[in-house]
C-alpha cells in the first residue's frame, strides 16, 4: 500500500498548526518487540522502573507517570483453532473531547496545536482529577515524576517537541516493522479503511478501524484484527455530561461569584478607608453609626 513512500517522509506543515496529525498503529504488523517503549523512555528521559510481573509478555502491568507507552498483550483463539497474540500499543489517545482536559481544575491540560492534548507540568497541582476522567487509563500522577517530590501528572505528549520541529514521534522512528504510522489524520483514516478491507480479504473478517469517532475522534488510531474489547479498548467511550457541566458551567460561575465577592471586599475596604481619612477613628465610626 505504498507505506514507506507515503508515511516515512511525511512531516506536519509547520505553518499550519491547525492541521490535525495522528498516529495509526496497524496491530496486524506489530511483533511486540517493545522498541517503542524504549524509544519513548529515552527521548523523554523518563526513569526506568522495576515493574511487577504482569503474568504476560508485557514489560509493565500498566502505564504510569513515567511510563507513557506500553505494549499490552492479549491472547485469543484464532480461526484455525490455534492461539493468537493481539498487541495494543497503549498510550494517551489525544482525544478531541478529552476527559482529562475537562476534569483539570488548573487548565494544566489543554487542546494544543496539531490536535495534541498538552500537559503543562508547571500548572499541574497533582490533584489527580484527570486519572479517573480518562476512559483509557492513559494519564497518571505520582510523586517522583521529573525527580521532584511534588505530585505531577505524566502522559504521552505525542512527542510534540519533535513534531513541532519537523521530526516524527520517537516511537514511530524506531518501530522495526513500520506498524506505527504518523501523518495527517484524515489521510491516515483513509489508509486505515483501505487496510481493513485488505485484511478482511486476507481472512480476518473482524478487522476494524478504531478511533475515528470515539471521544470526538482520537489522534491515535488502530487497525485491529478483532473487536476493540479483545484489545482492552472501551467500546463507544464518551465524555461525561456531568464533567462537561462542571467545567464549562459550574466552574466559570463559581469563579465569577468568587470574583464578585472579592470585588465587594475591596469596595468595602475603600469605603472604610475614606471614612477613617475623614477624621473618625474606628471606635468613633462605630459610635457614629449607632447614633
Ligand atoms: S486518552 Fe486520556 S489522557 Fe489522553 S487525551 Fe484522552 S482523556 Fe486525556
Ligand atoms: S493532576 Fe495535574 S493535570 Fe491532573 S487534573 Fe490535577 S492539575 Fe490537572
Amino acid at each position: 500500500m505504498g507505506r514507506a513512500a507515503t508515511w516515512e517522509s511525511w512531516r506536519p506543515d509547520p505553518t499550519n498548526p491547525r492541521q490535525h496529525v495522528a498516529m495509526l498503529v496497524d496491530t496486524s504488523e506489530c511483533i511486540g518487540c517493545k522498541g517503542c517503549e524504549v524509544a519513548c523512555k529515552q527521548w523523554n528521559q523518563n526513569e526506568a522502573r522495576i515493574s511487577q510481573e504482569p503474568g504476560t509478555y508485557q514489560s509493565h502491568p500498566a502505564l504510569d507517570a513515567e511510563t507513557w507507552t506500553v505494549i499490552k498483550f492479549f491472547e485469543t483463539d484464532a480461526e484455525n483453532g490455534m492461539s493468537m497474540w493481539l498487541m495494543q500499543k497503549h498510550n494517551c489517545m489525544h482525544c478531541t473531547e478529552a476527559g482529562c482536559v475537562t476534569a483539570c481544575p488548573t487548565d494544566a491540560l489543554q487542546y494544543g496545536d496539531y490536535g495534541v492534548v498538552t500537559l503543562d507540568q508547571e500548572a499541574c497541582i497533582g490533584c489527580g482529577y484527570c486519572e479517573p476522567a480518562c476512559p483509557f487509563d492513559a494519564i497518571h500522577v505520582d510523586q517522583t515524576v521529573w525527580g521532584q517530590k511534588a505530585q505531577k501528572a505524566g502522559k504521552c505528549t505525542l512527542c510534540y517537541d519533535r513534531i513541532a520541529n519537523g521530526m516524527q514521534p520517537a516511537c514511530v522512528s524506531t518501530c522495526p516493522t513500520d506498524c506505527i504510522k504518523f501523518g495527517d489524520r484524515d489521510a491516515l483514516i483513509a489508509w486505515g479503511r483501505e487496510r481493513v478491507e485488505q485484511l478482511k480479504a486476507m481472512g480476518y473478517p473482524n478487522a476494524n478501524l478504531y478511533g475515528v469517532d470515539e471521544m470526538g475522534g482520537l489522534h491515535e488510531l488502530y487497525v485491529l484484527l478483532e473487536p476493540p474489547e479483545a484489545y482492552g479498548l472501551p467500546v463507544n467511550p464518551s465524555l461525561s455530561k456531568t464533567l462537561t457541566l462542571w467545567k464549562y458551567v459550574l466552574q466559570p460561575v463559581g469563579k465569577a461569584l468568587l470574583g464578585a465577592g472579592l470585588f465587594g471586599l475591596v469596595l468595602n475596604w475603600l469605603a472604610a478607608r475614606r471614612t477613617f481619612k475623614g477624621g473618625l477613628s474606628p471606635h468613633e465610626t462605630g459610635a457614629a453609626m449607632h447614633d
